[in-house]
């Protein structure tokens, strides 16, 4: 079994590692209490008003404003990443059928 450092969690903010003294908890992330504010008003969060949206945090007011009220129907839950191709629209990617084939590949 290697030896492993103690690493401290990293701030998802400002990338800089948190301690103990200074966390607090959102998005299953640890934060330091001067990051833990809305990427909007600026107004200092806590872990029962804070909503975490693509790495930053918002307060409720802001992320209602800013992505919509719950229950609207589209992008609820976390990680609904949408990819979308435009299929259904008839577009059709034909970009990869030309590539060559490198034998030395692999
Ligand atoms: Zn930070
Ligand atoms: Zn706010």
């Amino acid at each position: 079994m290697p030896f492993k450092p103690v690493e401290h969690p990293k701030c998802p903010k400002c990338s800089k590692s948190v301690y103990a003294a200074e966390e607090m908890l959102a998005a299953g992330q640890k934060w330091h209490k001067t990051c833990f504010k809305c990427g909007l008003c600026h107004k200092s969060l806590d872990s029962t008003n804070a909503t975490e949206h693509g790495g930053e945090l918002y307060c409720k007011q802001c992320y209602g404003r800013k992505f919509g009220p719950k229950g609207y129907g589209f992008g609820q839950g976390a990680g609904t990443l949408s990819m979308d191709t435009g299929a259904h629209l008839g577009n059709t990617e034909t970009q990869m059928s030309n590539k060559p084939t490198d034998p030395n590949y692999g």
